[in-house]
């Protein structure tokens, strides 16, 4: 493929439905020339590289439903797909009770970028290097569709079938993020490792939320969730079921690091080396799980 260097945005006519019966129906009516777009921080850089060059392009902020961000303590936190990750990250709610998911948010690029970009989007887009898909998968989060059939909502695990693939159909529109209800005692902590500060891509993303369990023997439950090493973002699920099997020490925290590396299947490219990548997968859960494991001793007077 190739990219021009002296790009302009191609042409494109702007879609605005304000029901989202009628954003599903124009996107079912015409699969090979119209996306849906959100703060359009993704869809507009690929069609100024010519890789995508959709005709027209849906809207899907002015649909009101999409906009709301709301917590119920029975079911727990509801963004909508048009909610920008600032407003996530000031909502207190989030910062009450979700803290990992501000942290996963700040992480990516600049305040001016967040103020269009959207968890929501990171999610559709299915980069397996999505900061804040991590977050979304360790808290057990659900994605909420519109789609011809009417709405339905699926587990974020399971949403991605390979880069910039996702499980969606026709006419699917994603309304919403929905993060259940926080798990009591939770710590969590999201490491990102890029080149540089502002504006990057990870070249490992580790996100581990820790919380006490006592119906396992370890008495603690770890997720872990990897970014930019896998063709998808990938939940360890053999290094987690591994450490809650009997209680913790250094050593299991350790082994539980390798096997993580162990899952990780990174590529090389111009952001680091597969080799670089798995070493760093295992140093960065080490250190997350070290640092979540002293915070839970700390908060259970162990
Ligand atoms: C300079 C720069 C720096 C960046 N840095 C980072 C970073 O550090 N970390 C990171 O993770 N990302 C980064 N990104 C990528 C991007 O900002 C994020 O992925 C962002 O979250 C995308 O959200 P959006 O609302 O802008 O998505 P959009 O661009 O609007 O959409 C993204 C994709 O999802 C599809 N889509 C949009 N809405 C819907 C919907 N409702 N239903 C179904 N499909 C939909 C679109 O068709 C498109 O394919 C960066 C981008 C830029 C330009």
């Amino acid at each position: 493929m190739s990219i021009n260097s002296h790009p302009t945005l191609p042409e494109f006519e702007y879609v605005k439905p304000s029901t989202i019966k009628e954003a599903s129906t124009f996107l079912y009516e015409r699969p090979e020339e119209a996306r849906p777009f959100l703060g359009g921080t993704d869809i507009f850089v690929r069609m100024r590289d010519g890789i995508i060059t959709p005709r027209y392009l849906v809207d899907i902020k002015k649909i009101p439903e999409t906009n709301e961000i709301q917590f119920d303590p029975m079911v727990g936190l509801r963004i909508g797909a048009a909610v920008n990750m600032n407003r996530v990250i000031t909502e207190p709610v989030v910062q009450e009770q979700y803290p990992l998911l501000a942290e996963a948010c700040k992480s990516v690029a600049s305040y001016q970028l967040r103020n269009r970009a959207t968890i929501a989007g990171n999610v559709c887009n299915a980069s397996p290097a999505g900061d804040t898909i991590g977050a979304c998968l360790v808290y057990g989060g659900k994605i909420h569709i519109h789609g011809m059939n009417g709405y339905y909502v699926i587990p974020v695990d399971g949403f991605f079938l390979g880069p910039g693939r996702t499980t969606l159909q026709r006419g699917d529109v994603v309304i919403a993020i929905e993060i259940p209800v926080p798990f009591k005692g939770a710590f969590g902590k999201y490491i990102k490792l890029g080149r540089n500060r502002l504006s990057d891509l990870s070249i490992v993303g580790v996100t581990i939320l820790g919380y006490p369990d006592s119906g396992i023997p370890s008495h603690y439950r770890f997720r872990i969730a990897l970014a930019s090493v896998a063709p998808i973002p990938l939940l360890v699920l053999e290094a987690e079921e591994f450490l809650a099997n009997a209680p913790i020490t250094r050593d299991r925290l350790e082994e539980t690091a390798i096997l993580t590396e162990t899952a990780a299947i990174p590529i090389d490219d111009i952001r680091g080396s597969a080799k670089y990548r798995k070493e760093m997968v295992r140093i960065l859960t080490l250190r997350g799980l070290n640092t979540l494991w002293e915070n839970l001793k700390r908060d259970g007077g162990e």
